[in-house]
């Protein structure tokens, strides 16, 4: 059986297993655009963060973490409260809301609508004459909505929950240029909540009003962008390449080259963001997505922020909304510096290039994850259906649960007491485990499968005598027998 067959299977594990709960609050009939992660989602969320953490400790990157909230000249610096906005067009006579890009795409879907500007918009729903599917009037002028969620701060003091993390790490730079000893590339990163005010959210925890993001900067010289010694280290990686040009040809198959074939042939121009681009795919790799379900595909330079030198969204392949972006990798040159020094009347000039002397802003590379999108194309990649069993083949260091332990039967105090001691020398090894005597065992195997617990343990009448237990892994279903003086190290091992 294909996941296309079994994708109300999937939505309901996911509610079932406790993963993703919502829209948040159940009980009031949910708030569009919010969702909650149970048990399951929260473990397995708090295991993509560290994985990340671990990985970018590697990459020499540094952690912050700045408030959600920040003042209105901010937001005035950054750019977001002129150009943070969706157009939308009302009904003339019911006022339904419709996100422009989406109704026109539902009206005329033979029509290419991204990239289009706010008068090519207008002109289309005049001349095709488009009219509200609520109420069959037509569809007013287009508007433009801001997608930032504004709040009051004390008396009356306007300010703005962020909708990104990025512009509160810039606004770090004095900090961070000290903090780094000057030492550039200064690399850093920050997780936390984003809020975006979406129009009409769906897509469950694709497109939320809270979400969580865990962006990564480079701040960096000019000239390094063209020298960075970290590039030459992985310049013949291989990576799945659809830029922007390919596109138009109406190609969506990636070409799947090194990054210095990129450099060479004039598909990337700077080796610090063939680099970036490089971090982002090989974090991807971490988290054990099939090479098949990712591509990085180039913004065209209509589609792409004004501001923006190159941009690519590192994409997820999904069976329920099709190609998804969980990264977005941004070339946003001096901008976002050159504007905070504007606004902020500091001095974010330095000297980057001893040779020269010059000042310079740095430049800004960016590499923006959306955990949740991270949560669920893992959730959907890893669901696999086979003979009515249904599998989540979680890489082993991120289920929610390493261990599930069962002792065969409840009634037998001395199976059950063994079984307790278990889990207990688990726990002390600080491993993940669920204890679970409830049903027959076949049933508890196929509640840990669909959690995605990759190792199970029964303990039997025969354990009593020869202190060994069954293990029986996830994915193969096969059983082995083994003394329970091996298991942390058995299991330890497998779960790097
Ligand atoms: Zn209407």
């Amino acid at each position: 059986m294909k996941i296309e067959d079994n994708i109300d299977t999937f939505n309901s594990l996911v509610k079932r297993r406790g993963f993703i709960w919502g829209p948040s609050p159940e009980i009031y009939g949910g708030f569009a655009g919010f969702y909650t992660y149970g048990p399951a989602g929260s473990a397995l969320k708090n295991k993509i963060l560290s994985l990340f953490r671990k990985e970018l400790s590697y990459f020499g990157f540094l952690e912050v973490e700045c408030p959600t909230i920040m003042p209105e000249i901010v937001w005035e610096a950054s750019g977001h409260l002129e150009r943070f906005i969706d157009y939308i067009t009302r009904c003339t006579k019911c006022k339904l809301l419709y996100r422009a890009d989406r109704i026109l795409k539902e009206l005329l879907p033979d029509m290419m609508i991204d990239g289009l500007s706010k008068e090519e918009l207008n002109k289309l729903i005049k001349t095709k004459n488009l009219k509200c599917p609520n109420c069959d009037s037509l569809l007013g002028e287009i508007e433009e909505y801001n997608l930032m969620l504004k709040t009051n701060v004390g008396d009356n003091n306007v300010a703005y929950l962020r909708p990104e993390t990025a512009t509160s790490t810039y606004l770090l730079f004095n900090r961070l240029d000290n903090y780094a000893r000057k030492q550039y590339p200064i690399k850093v990163f920050q997780y936390g909540k984003a809020h975006r005010n979406e129009i009409s959210p769906r897509q469950g925890v694709i497109r939320m009003r809270a979400f969580d993001q865990l962006e990564l900067q480079l701040f960096i010289g000019k000239e390094q962008e063209m020298t960075l010694e970290e590039y030459f280290d992985v310049k013949s990686e291989k990576l799945p390449f659809l830029d922007w040009k390919t596109q138009i040809k109406n190609i969506n198959k990636p070409n799947i080259i090194s990054l210095e074939e990129a450099i060479n042939s004039g598909v990337i121009q700077k080796p610090a963001f063939a680099y970036s681009l490089y971090i982002s795919y090989f974090l991807t790799k971490r988290f054990g997505y099939e090479d098949e379900l990712i591509r990085l595909r180039q913004h065209s330079p209509a589609e792409r922020a004004h501001y923006a030198d190159d941009a690519w969204d590192l994409e997820i392949e999904t069976r329920q909304y099709g190609w998804i972006e969980i990264c977005g990798i941004h070339d946003r040159t001096d901008y976002d510096l050159r504007r905070h020094q504007e606004f902020s009347k500091q001095n974010f000039e330095i000297v980057l290039d001893t040779s020269s002397n010059k000042k310079e802003i740095p430049q800004i590379l960016e590499i923006a994850f959306g955990i949740d999108r991270i949560l669920y194309t893992l959730l959907e990649s890893c669901f696999d259906v086979k003979e009515e069993r249904i599998n989540l083949k979680l890489k082993p260091f991120l289920a929610p649960y390493s261990v599930a332990v069962f002792p065969l039967i409840k009634n037998k105090k001395e199976i059950r007491d063994l079984a307790k001691e278990v889990q207990k020398k688990l726990l002390n090894n600080r491993i993940a485990s669920f204890y679970d005597e409830a049903g027959s065992i076949g049933k508890r195997y196929r509640r840990q499968d669909e959690l995605g617990t990759p190792f199970c343990i029964t303990i039997d009448y025969e354990s009593l005598e020869d202190q060994s237990i069954t293990i029986r892994y996830r994915d193969s279903m096969e059983q082995e027998r083994i003394k329970i003086n091996k298991i942390t190290d058995i299991i330890s091992k497998k779960l790097i």
